[in-house]
């Protein structure tokens, strides 16, 4: 099986990753219940990371 933009149609809509209601991205794991993005489920405060600072 080639793996390559030919498969990309044929990928099943299995995914993961719901609405998450923090960030309003598709970030939240439904089985992990943790958001990606912004932490949800995993931690009260904002998930940040130092390499993700914004700016020059
Ligand atoms: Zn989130």
């Amino acid at each position: 099986m080639s793996d390559g933009t030919a498969s990309r149609g044929k990928r099943s809509g299995k995914k993961n990753m719901v609405f998450c209601r923090r960030c309003g991205k598709r970030t939240l794991h439904v089985r992990k219940k943790k958001c990606s993005s912004c932490g949800y489920g995993d931690s009260p405060k904002k998930r940040s990371y130092n390499w993700k600072k914004k700016g020059k």
